[in-house]
């Protein structure tokens, strides 16, 4: 019987098996399909959220759901604009309608608590209101009792200000233009190496956007490399420190919001991590 946290890895019977002994927590990774210039993977969002529900998922004997791969439409202001060749996005209804499905299909499966572990800045409130309609309807369905609960969380918001110093040196240049910057390039680097070019990296100073949206999008306010800030700064090591602090200060938070399972998980960790 396969010992992996990931839905995409289990036959259906082990998939029942170990959500039903697992705590019945289900944490769904949510990417993006975007560029993220000319030194990381169009599928940046996707990998990083995905790898760090695993760490989560080892951590609290959840299971890691198949990814959501395609998100909202990327913004000029933190993603650099939908208008960019490559940058695959969904419509805000189709968003909210898969978030919405998801929690019902894990809700038919069993789990009574389902995390959405967001990889892309623009997918959260559309992520939002499918788990708000999901859950009203389950409520309902219960007649008023929790038919599931849900959690949603953008990875970026557990990197602590110790952290930032020690990555940035004192030059962190706001979340706002950390897109293909020294956080993400750092994590890739640690996490998947193979597909990183370093000798790629645009070295241009942060982008200066309005802090207002205009449409059609004006291409020249994003920077040439589609990224808005550097990476030039990004390592290894730091993103080994970032996954490190950010997914222990996660799975803290998971187990404060939802503390029965890290509670009960004991023969359930046993079982994944022998
Ligand atoms: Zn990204």
């Amino acid at each position: 019987m396969s010992t992996s946290v990931f839905m995409e890895d289990l036959d259906a019977f082990t998939y029942r098996e170990r959500l039903a002994t697992g705590g019945r927590l289900v944490i769904v990774p949510v990417g993006s399909v975007e560029q993220h210039g000319p030194h990381l993977p169009l599928t940046t969002d996707v990998l990083l959220a995905r790898a760090v529900s695993g760490r989560l998922a080892e951590a609290l004997g959840a299971l890691v759901a198949a990814p959501i791969v395609y998100g909202y439409k990327s913004q000029q202001r933190s993603g650099g604009g939908n208008h960019l060749g490559g940058t695959t996005s969904l419509d805000a209804t189709t968003m909210i309608a898969i978030a919405r499905s998801l929690t019902l299909e894990f809700a038919r499966h069993g789990a009574e608590r389902v995390v959405f572990l967001n990889g892309h800045f623009e997918n959260y409130q559309f992520l939002y209101e499918g788990v708000e309609l999901a859950t009203t309807e389950l409520s309902l369905r219960t007649g008023g009792g929790p038919g599931v609960e849900a959690m949603l969380v953008s990875y970026w918001d557990f990197v602590d200000d110790a952290t930032l110093d020690e990555v940035y040196a004192g030059s962190f240049p706001g979340w706002e233009v950390e897109h293909g910057g020294v956080l993400e390039t750092s994590l890739m680097l640690h996490l998947c190496p193979q597909l990183v070019d370093l000798g790629r990296v645009m070295d241009l100073p942060p982008a200066e956007l309005p802090r207002y949206d205009v449409l059609p999008v004006r291409s020249e306010l994003t920077p040439a490399s589609g990224c808005l800030s550097s990476a030039a700064r990004a390592s290894k090591e730091a993103g080994r420190l970032l996954l490190e602090r950010t997914t222990a200060a996660l799975t803290e938070a998971i187990g404060r919001a939802f503390p029965e399972p890290s509670r009960c998980n004991d023969v359930a960790l046993s079982e994944i991590n022998p």
